[in-house]
């Protein structure tokens, strides 16, 4: 969502006759976007500030002025920190009033003394205000949902995106045609709970995920759909059914658990049981065999037995993640699970998420090592470090590097994979070039 993000506020700044500069150094103009989900992402802005500020007053000597930003869910959640650690900064805004850029940098050329700083949750949606999205290349973004309103109880999301608003169905249709018309062959659509979608299309009524999935799969050109990040509780059976019926929908979902102990599950706040997740994953694999799954696991939420982690580890045996994120539970400021007794130390945090990782990770290689020999299509977008060097990603995410001469890029080529590792496989192109 960041990433998207970051992408728009670039659209509004081309639209101010910005460029982007090839390094901090050259920069009028820096803005940070933040990430406030755990308490590592939160702190590194804060020292990130303080490197720029450093060049900022190297530019000074050399008469040059610099603007430094902030935006995204660390605005939300500490504003009254960041006026304090870092006064320097210019101006600051919510992830939902990034569209105010223009008005905030003319009100900045104006008067500078103190940072101006915006952390309403407004009645308008940005994305009316936004100047019309672009292609990223061969895969785009496109956010379709925000906010959420499940409040787990170690989770800012809500308090710092805001409740949950669907975008309308005419809006994102007409967005995806545009990406595909900018050459995107991929559209991941994004939500914080993304297959809550409840969007109006355009007789008033209500829609949900599955009726805009059937509706994105008839865009000619589009050749892959994503949608990420999903709740299990609101995997209902339409979603299902598309999995079924929609050969453009990705072989690879990612539905967070969280954890595999109903104790913690339900400490937690979520709306699913380890059956109910485990029925829900049944269902899916029913619906299209080829199904994989990743997952988001936290550990060390307070109250965590042995018992509880051993469920989570049985859980990963259960149904043999190809991918996933894994987390220390990190006590956020105003969740209700920062004031629970039974917090875990850090030291058996440490120790849990090295022994889940080191089964997550032997998933992943076995999986990856059953690609090899297989040829499958890949879709380029970045170049590699290496001269002549492409990376791409095959249907379940997986990264592939090949040799490929640039045409290739944002585009889906056939590719036989030769070797494979835990974090990537390689490949050759198939047939001639
Ligand atoms: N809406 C998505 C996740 C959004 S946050 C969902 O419900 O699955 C992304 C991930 O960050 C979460 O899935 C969770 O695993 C992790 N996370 C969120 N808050 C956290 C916290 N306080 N400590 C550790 N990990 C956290
Ligand atoms: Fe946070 Fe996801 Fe839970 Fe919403 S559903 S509160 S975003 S973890």
């Amino acid at each position: 969502m960041n990433v998207y993000d970051s992408h728009r506020i670039a659209a509004i700044l081309e639209t101010l006759g910005f460029s982007a500069a090839t390094s901090p150094k050259s920069a009028d103009l820096v803005i940070f976007n933040t990430c406030h989900i755990r308490e590592k992402a939160a702190e590194k802005v804060f020292s990130d500030l303080g490197r720029l500020n450093l060049i900022r007053e190297e530019r000074a000597a050399e008469g040059k002025d610099t603007i430094i930003g902030i935006v995204g869910c660390v605005v939300q959640a500490e504003d009254e920190e960041i006026a304090k650690r870092a006064p320097f900064v210019d101006f600051a805004t919510g992830p939902l009033t990034y569209h105010r850029l223009p008005e905030i940098l003319q009100k900045l050329s104006r008067k500078k003394e103190t940072p101006i700083i915006d952390t309403e949750f407004p009645a308008e949606s940005k994305f009316d205000f936004l100047p019309q999205n672009s292609s990223m290349g061969g895969s785009s973004f496109l956010a379709i949902q925000e906010g959420c309103n499940n409040f787990c109880t170690y989770c800012v999301v809500p308090y710092t995106r805001g409740i949950e608003t669907s975008r309308p169905v005419d809006d994102i249709l007409k967005e995806a045609q545009v990406l595909v018309d900018g050459g995107s062959v991929e559209i991941n659509l994004l939500g914080q709970n993304v297959n809550s979608y409840h969007g109006e299309d355009s007789n008033g009524k209500e829609r949900n995920l599955a009726f805009l999935l059937q509706h994105l799969a008839q865009i000619k050109g589009l050749e892959r759909i994503r949608y990420t990040t999903s709740y299990p509780a609101d995997i209902d059976d339409d979603l299902i059914a598309c999995h079924r019926d929609i050969p453009h929908l990705m072989p690879y979902l990612h539905l967070p658990v969280q954890s595999g102990s109903n104790t913690i599950l339900k400490a937690m706040n979520r709306r699913h049981t380890r059956e109910e997740y485990l029925e829900k994953i049944a269902k899916l694999k029913n619906a299209r065999k080829d199904l994989q799954f990743s997952s988001d696991f936290i550990v060390g939420f307070p109250g965590e037995t042995d018992a509880d982690f051993a469920a989570t580890l049985d859980i990963v045996r259960q149904v043999k993640f190809c991918q996933a994120f894994s987390f220390k539970y990190s006590r956020r400021a105003g969740t209700p699970a920062a004031l629970m007794p039974n917090q875990v130390e850090e030291s058996i945090k440490k120790t849990r998420l090295e022994e889940l990782q080191k089964l997550l990770f032997s998933y992943q290689l076995k999986f990856n090592k059953e690609s090899i020999g297989k040829i499958m299509p890949v879709l380029f977008d970045i170049k590699g470090r290496h001269k002549g060097e492409l990376i791409g990603r095959t249907p379940y995410m997986q990264n592939v590097h090949a040799e490929l001469s640039k045409d290739y890029c944002n585009k889906i080529v056939n590719i036989k994979i030769t070797d494979a590792n835990v974090n990537s496989l390689s490949g050759t192109k198939e047939g001639k070039e």
